[in-house]
Order: structure tokens, then C-alpha cells, then sequence
């Protein structure tokens, strides 16, 4: 039986991706190779590129100076990415600190200047978004987390400042409208809610490209990248292609305005029941809540046994919450059907009936 997927990431694709990646793996467009043994200069794959970063433009609705990249090394070279290429050397970019992959961001920018922390929530353990954000004087840019995946928590308002604005979206790109013309950069590893491990989506204001001034090396430099059609290198193929299906997905059923209202619904489900059944409480306050994942605990830690028995039985996986914060974390990213919030929300009352 297929389980009810809740893992933070890698994490649920939509089946009917998974059943066509998985035949493009045997023979792909009836060309008697599979898509993992052909050139990635053949026809069929630079196609298969071509459309990625046209839905990925389609889907955002992206202004025309706007260009998209799918290269390697996960969001977390694209901490240092960034930095590379909107950060002169010993200058100044300020960083919004609302958790663990915000904390990477920051530790990485300081290779090349300051990067300076302008606001955080590190006092009170990472459960809420820093209101009234500004940039340092200075600045470049400002960085921050649309999505703290570990601590459950989501901008609902993004800053807005002065100088470039870069995203770190790995964790809530296409999962809910977003202006991109307000950003000069956004990034996101696929593996939270776009495709599999292996690939990182780029995308930017081209105009803004080569203002750092900065010697970069070849793989970090988005305008080699750009120059090359997303081919300077041999692409990761396979989580281009499955991100490329993911996407015809979302577009086929909507796109991006009809996943939210979905996404809002699987959230308000699980909300009501941690803030209505006496067994449960949330870790994020709650305007900080993320509608990705989200982080509880039991009121009562000698009920843990009995709640993952439940759960397990139900056919739920992926629901432990993340080391540093403990307790249970639901991932609901696009892929997850409303069905599967309804069944834990269901053993979460069941454990109610039984032990309240
Ligand atoms: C998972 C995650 C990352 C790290 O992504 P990798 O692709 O593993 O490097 C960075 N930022 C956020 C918000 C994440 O959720």
C-alpha cells in the first residue's frame, strides 16, 4: 500500500510522475535508450531542459528579464553561490536569521564580506519570523528563509528593502504566489517541493548579474551558467526531467493560485486539530505557522509509543520531527493529497478518544 508520504525531504512527488520517470528510464520518447544513458546535448534532453526553465518562468509568472537555471550542489551551495555573485568582496550583506539553513546562509557569505545578522528569532528558539526587517546601511543584499523547514515556520509578508532581495525558497517555491519581480535572486534545492535530490533551481534578474565585481570560479558564476543554456557542465539529468514532470503536473492541475488554496486547506486541517485536541501543541506561534510543515509535540511525552503506533498503522511515514526541535513535523508539500492531512488527523483524534 502506498503510504501517506509527510517526510520534510526527499519527499512526495506526485504518482503519476514517478510512473513516467520511471518509464523514461527504460526508453525514453521511444528512442530505445533510456533518459539516464543518452547525451544531454541529444535533441530529447536540451528539450527537456528547454521546457524546466520555461515552466519554471510559465508558473512564476516571470517578467522577461528574468532567466532560470537548473544546476547541482543543492541550496546549500547556492548559500555560497549567492554570495559569490552579489556580495563584493569585504562588503556588507544582511541576513535574516530564522533558523538552521538561514544559519548555513550566513556561515557561507562570510567567506566573502560581512555577513551581517539584521534580525532573528534565535532567542526564542526559532518560533516565529522576525518582524520589520531592514537592511543593514550598505548593504548589497538582503538574505532570508521563505520556509524554515526544520522550525515549521513561513514568512507570510516579505521584507522589503532598498537594496537586491535574495530567497533561499527550497522548502515553499511553487507552493504559494509569489511577486518574483520583488527578488533579484531566488534558489531552492528541488528535493522539498519541486523534484528529486540532485538539483537546484536558479532564478534571477539576468540585468543584475556581474555587478559584484568579484573574480568567481566557473560553477558558481550564474553567467556562465546563463551563457550556457544551463550546459556548462553535464546537467543532473534525471532530477531535471522528474522536475520538468512535476511541474507539467502543477501546471496541468492549475498551477501555482490552485495548489495554495490546497496547500492552505491541508493546513488549516492539521492546525485545528493541534490547537483543538488537549494531546497536542504547536511549536511556531501561530501567525509565524508554515503551511509546508508543520512542527507539534504531545503535551504528554508518555503518550509518544501510543501516538506512533497509531500513526505507523495508519500508514503514515515521515512524521518525526527534525533532531533539533523533537516531537512530530508534517510536511505537506504540493504533492500531498488533503486524504492523506485527514488520516493523521484522524489517529491524532483516535489517540484523544483512547488516552484523553
Ligand atoms: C533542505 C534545505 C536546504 C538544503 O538543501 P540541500 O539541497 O540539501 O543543500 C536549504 N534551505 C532550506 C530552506 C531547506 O529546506
Amino acid at each position: 500500500m502506498k503510504k501517506h508520504n509527510f517526510s520534510a525531504g526527499p519527499c512526495i512527488l506526485p504518482q503519476s510522475v514517478m510512473e513516467e520517470a520511471s518509464q523514461a528510464v527504460v526508453n525514453f520518447n521511444d528512442s530505445g535508450l533510456s533518459l539516464i544513458e543518452m547525451s544531454h546535448r541529444s535533441k530529447d534532453f536540451v528539450a527537456v531542459m528547454e521546457e524546466a526553465r520555461s515552466l519554471v518562468k510559465e508558473l512564476m509568472n516571470l517578467p522577461s528579464n528574468y532567466e532560470v537555471l537548473f544546476l547541482q550542489g543543492g541550496a546549500s551551495l547556492g548559500f555560497l553561490t549567492a554570495a559569490y555573485n552579489y556580495l563584493p568582496q569585504g562588503g556588507t550583506a544582511s541576513y535574516a536569521d530564522t533558523g538552521t539553513w538561514a544559519n548555513k546562509a550566513i556561515k557561507e557569505a562570510k567567506h566573502l564580506g560581512n555577513a551581517t545578522v539584521v534580525a532573528s528569532s534565535k532567542n526564542a528558539n526559532y518560533t516565529s519570523i522576525p518582524t520589520g526587517i531592514q537592511a543593514a546601511p550598505g548593504s548589497s543584499y538582503l538574505h532570508f528563509t521563505s520556509n524554515n523547514t526544520i522550525f515549521g515556520t513561513q514568512y507570510k509578508e516579505f521584507p522589503k528593502v532598498d537594496c537586491d532581495l535574495i530567497c533561499d525558497m527550497s522548502s515553499d517555491i511553487f507552493s504559494r504566489e509569489v511577486n518574483a519581480a520583488d527578488f533579484s535572486m531566488i534558489y531552492a534545492g528541488a528535493q522539498k517541493n519541486m523534484g528529486p535530490a540532485g538539483t537546484v533551481v536558479y532564478i534571477f534578474d539576468k540585468d543584475k548579474l556581474g555587478k559584484a565585481g568579484n573574480s568567481i570560479p566557473s560553477y558558481l558564476d550564474l553567467q556562465v551558467h546563463l551563457a550556457k543554456d544551463s550546459m556548462f557542465n553535464t546537467p543532473p539529468v534525471f532530477p531535471v526531467y522528474v522536475s520538468m514532470l512535476n511541474l507539467r503536473w502543477l501546471k496541468a492541475n492549475g498551477g501555482v493560485a490552485a495548489i495554495e488554496k490546497v496547500n492552505q486547506a491541508k493546513a488549516d486541517l492539521i492546525y485545528s486539530e493541534i490547537d483543538s485536541n488537549p494531546l497536542f501543541t504547536g511549536h511556531a506561534e501561530v501567525n509565524s505557522r508554515s503551511n509546508m510543515n508543520a512542527t507539534f509535540r504531545l503535551t504528554d511525552e508518555s503518550l509518544a509509543a501510543d501516538f506512533d503506533k497509531l500513526w505507523n498503522e495508519a500508514g503514515i511515514n515521515g512524521l518525526k520531527g527534525h533532531r533539533s526541535v523533537g516531537g512530530y513535523r508534517a510536511s505537506m508539500y504540493n504533492a500531498l493529497p488533503l486524504e492523506s492531512v485527514q488520516v493523521l488527523t484522524e489517529t491524532m483524534k483516535e489517540l484523544a478518544r483512547v488516552k484523553a
